[in-house]
């Protein structure tokens, strides 16, 4: 039953609140969904329906919601002190402590961080320092950023350039110059007859290829999601990351892993580098860094491009008002106290992911699903027309919108980028939600075949 109010906030909503990535007069005809509370796994919206929210927000709500220390954190630092810049030789205590912390936990030499507000900002912040990094060693040339077909790297007018759907770059007049793309590791659809480490390698050649198409001498750095989240969660073959970084140390090229998605947890192991055993240059983190609490990104450098950028860049000529801003460094460091104290990364890869992964096995068995792929946390499941073939429905999207749908009236929380259907759970999620969750998917599947076989 609809609650009276949600029908008049929904009308305010239609009249004065332009959404992102929806289409916004099919929406204001359909009425958005207004969200309330957050208990754990659970979401409630406006009407007091319970939904199990199997995305975790926007792959972020890692420590699951409604966790009361990090309002306290944050109210504590708001009472002490709300606000001070990281500009003009100044900073705050959160915030040194928050790029000490983030040091230990980034593998490898990536002891450096500069904060921003958001995963796209990290980006923009990567691209132009990066550039800089290379400029004021005497290479202004070695500027081309190499990214991926359908990869995600945020909204901005320096991430959507980076990131590679079409879709974005149509609205802007993106990229902008001196951002090219290789093909994504997408097996399933690529593969052809290779096995998927063949695969793996031939795809991360790709890049090789176009390194030595531009020439080395002007190619700065190669940017990737270690997981292809947005797209689809593409996950690579085993043989394609540690390819990657050969090639990206052949030609002293900068490898960027944007860990906005797979940081802190989402694949079982803190940062998805470690999943798929290579070492980073350098990487973006936003998202599960406060669990969505509260907005918060950085870049993050290692020993050599730190060392550069302070040596011999001179003044950084970026930054944001709010870059290390007191009160968001307060709510990561407790949100990062909370998975570290109550082993949250570790017990999810130890204790439920296994049995996810069993579970999301079983899935696959359903006459929809043509591909049942998961990593740690984080899967999908692929909507075929024909469960022989490796194939994709004519008219992509129609039915994982469809399936979607169901799934909301089931009482669970899925997302859909065509007819993938999408998997990012809270870290803290249980053996019996995991059961709560494939009893939810499998019904949502049933019905979505009744529905196309009418
Ligand atoms: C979400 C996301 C971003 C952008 O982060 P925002 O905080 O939305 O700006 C960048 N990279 C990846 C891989 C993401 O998933």
């Amino acid at each position: 039953m609809q609650h009276p109010d949600t029908t008049a906030l929904q009308r305010l909503d239609a009249a004065h609140h332009l959404h992102p990535f929806n289409d916004n007069a099919a929406l204001a005809e359909r009425g958005t969904r207004i969200l309330t509370r957050g208990e754990g796994c659970y979401v409630w919206d406006a009407d007091g329906n319970q939904l199990l929210d199997a995305f975790a927000g926007l792959w972020c709500v890692n420590i699951g919601y409604g966790r009361k220390e990090l309002g306290e954190a944050a109210s504590r630092q708001m009472t002490e002190l709300a606000y001070y810049n990281s500009f003009f030789q100044c900073t705050t205590e959160p915030t040194i402590r928050l790029a000490a912390k983030l040091a230990e936990l980034a593998p490898g030499d990536i002891n450096h961080a500069f904060f921003m507000n958001s995963g796209s900002e990290a980006n923009d912040t990567i691209l132009r320092l990066v550039r800089h990094f290379w400029a004021v060693q005497d290479q202004p040339q070695k500027n081309i950023f190499i990214g991926r077909h359908d990869g995600y790297h945020g909204t901005t007018i320096g991430g959507a350039s980076l990131g590679g759907m079409k879709g974005m770059h149509k609205q802007g007049g993106l990229p902008i110059p001196d951002i090219h793309h290789i093909d994504p590791p997408f097996w399933f659809a690529d593969g052809g007859d290779l096995s998927p480490d063949e695969y793996g390698l031939v795809a991360a050649r790709r890049l090789e290829d176009k390194i030595l198409q531009l020439g080395p001498e002007r190619v700065a750095a190669f940017i990737g999601e270690p997981i292809m989240g947005a797209i689809g969660v593409y996950i690579p073959p085993q043989t394609y990351w540690p390819e990657i970084e050969r090639i990206c140390r052949k030609y002293d090229v900068l490898l960027i892993a944007d860990e906005v998605i797979c940081g802190f947890g989402r694949t079982g192991e803190w940062f998805g580098s470690q999943y798929f055993g290579f070492q980073p240059d350098i990487m973006p983190v936003a998202k599960g860094i406060t669990s969505g609490y509260i907005p918060l990104g950085a870049a993050m450098f290692n020993d050599r491009v730190a060392k550069v950028l302070k040596e011999q860049g001179g003044e950084l000529a970026h930054g944001a008002t709010y870059s290390g801003h007191p009160v968001c460094a307060a709510v990561a460091l407790e949100n990062i106290r909370i998975l570290q104290e109550e082993h949250i990364v570790e017990r999810a890869r130890d204790e439920v992911a296994p049995y996810l992964a069993q579970r999301w096995a079983e899935l696959g068995e359903h006459r929809l699903v043509g591909e049942a792929r998961i990593a740690g946390m984080v899967g999908a499941l692929e909507l075929v027309p024909d469960k022989g073939r490796r194939a994709f429905f004519e008219d992509r999207g129609k039915v994982g919108s469809l399936c979607r749908d169901l799934a909301l009236r089931n009482g669970l929380i899925l997302r859909a980028t065509y007819d993938s259907m999408l998997l990012s759970p809270p870290l803290i999620l249980t053996r019996d939600q995991v059961d709560e969750l494939f009893g939810k998917i499998w019904k949502s599947l049933d019905e979505t075949a009744a529905e196309l076989g009418k």
